[in-house]
């Protein structure tokens, strides 16, 4: 039986970067059911890190992440993100929204301008404009197109560098409690653990009822991505990425000729190796027709992810009341790329007792907001 001091179970974006974050203080190992770290959410996001997401909480750990996703590699290791600008766009009775959106970018400093529908169009030339279309728009120009293997390489590269390691086709099927410790028993072997990580995605409740522990009511909800061809002999890489606010789609460019759409769907669904279902295809389809001058004659790929939310869309970090040394790091709904250095490092605040980071104090935000027991009374 190997001896580990932190056991992270789940290889997403979620236990690769905390274990990254932690493994030079705490002997570490991620066990990943798959035979791929990133084999369900994490690969099957569009990885874009903007502020048409969330509120406050989300939006102030976005910002707190964008330096760290931004810096520039290490050796000759492929960047984990370039600038790639979003644009928000909205019709003319959404004026409010936008006027809310614009002040939460004037808020975080953002490099943004507020263009009428004309000039949106300049920018991504397939809009359709006017009143019921896209009327006026945002443009954050600060915006991140994320790698998002390159992200997971990357952690699992600073995992092993610290002496840490990562399983693959290790699925946890039980977990026990003895003599202090916990002992895992994966399809790879079994572990005796001082704590474990509970970064399982949409698994993450069924990982605390393994290890006897109430869990957090965490809602999967499938999103279904797109790809479509873009214009003939058009280069569309430098279109932005663009968002409706509210409800709608989004779309952006995949490489030069191609367009990744998503009607931002969220169906809630048990944790499963998500498809995409016709339905959703074709109201993506459907919305892009609408909205902009693009025939979409042949869907070229689709695929389904499960973005995974606690109740009140927060994510939830720290140790189970009642239950030793079982950290829970789940619920990253549908940012979890665009605030993984922010959560690794409030994570790691809260697991080891460190000191809260400043900015999260400035804005008012306190470990409470994310701590597990805030679900007790209702689980
Ligand atoms: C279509 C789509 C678009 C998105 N776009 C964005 C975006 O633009 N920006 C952004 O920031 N975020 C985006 N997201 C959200 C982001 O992908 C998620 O927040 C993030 O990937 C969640 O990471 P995770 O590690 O918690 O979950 P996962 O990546 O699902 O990882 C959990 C892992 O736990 C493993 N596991 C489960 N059970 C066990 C077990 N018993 N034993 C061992 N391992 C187990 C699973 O195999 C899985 O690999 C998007 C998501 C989707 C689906």
């Amino acid at each position: 039986m190997r001896e580990i001091e932190t056991l992270i179970i789940g290889g997403g974006i979620a236990g690769l970067s905390l274990a990254a974050r932690i493994a030079p203080h705490t002997h570490t190992l991620v066990l990943e059911a798959e035979s791929a770290p990133g084999y369900h959410a994490s690969g099957r996001s569009v990885a874009i890190a903007h502020f048409g997401l969330g509120e406050r909480v989300v939006r102030t750990l976005t910002a707190m992440s964008l330096a760290q996703l931004a810096a520039e590699p290490v050796d000759d290791h492929a960047p984990s993100a370039i600038r790639h600008p979003a644009l928000h766009i909205a019709r003319a009775d959404q004026t409010a929204e936008l006027d809310a959106l614009e002040d939460v970018h004037r808020q975080f400093d953002c490099d943004f301008y507020r263009v009428q529908g004309e000039d949106a169009r300049k920018l991504f030339p397939a809009l359709k404009t006017g009143p019921d279309f896209c009327h006026e728009a945002i443009i954050d120009h600060g915006a991140l197109k994320l790698d998002a293997d390159a992200m997971l390489q990357g952690h699992v590269r600073d995992l092993r560098t610290a002496g840490g390691d990562m399983l693959t086709g290790a699925r946890v099927e039980d977990i026990q409690r003895n003599a202090g410790r916990w002992i895992v028993q994966s399809t790879s072997g079994t572990f005796r653990a001082e704590r474990i990580v509970n970064a399982a995605g949409a698994w993450a409740d069924e990982i605390a009822a393994l290890a006897a522990t109430s869990g957090i009511g965490i809602e999967p909800r499938r999103r279904t991505v797109i790809s479509i061809s873009g214009p003939e002999h058009v280069d569309v890489s430098p279109w932005p990425f663009t968002k409706t606010v509210g409800s709608g789609y989004y779309i952006l460019p995949e490489g030069t000729g191609r367009l990744l759409a998503s009607a931002m769907d969220e169906h809630p669904s048990l944790p499963c190796d998500a498809a995409p279902e016709e339905i959703d295809i074709a109201t993506i389809a459907h919305r892009i027709e609408e909205a902009t001058t693009l025939p979409i004659r042949r869907i070229a790929h689709s695929w389904a992810g499960l973005r995974s939310f606690a109740r009140d869309e927060l994510p939830v970090i720290g140790y189970a009341a009642g239950q030793p040394d079982f950290f829970w790091f789940a619920g990253q709904g549908g940012y979890g790329f665009q605030t993984s250095p922010a959560l690794a490092r409030i994570a790691e605040s809260l697991m080891f007792g460190r000191e809260w980071p400043d900015e999260l104090t400035r804005s008012k935000i306190h470990p409470a907001q994310f701590a597990p027991e805030r679900f007790r009374s209702r689980t």
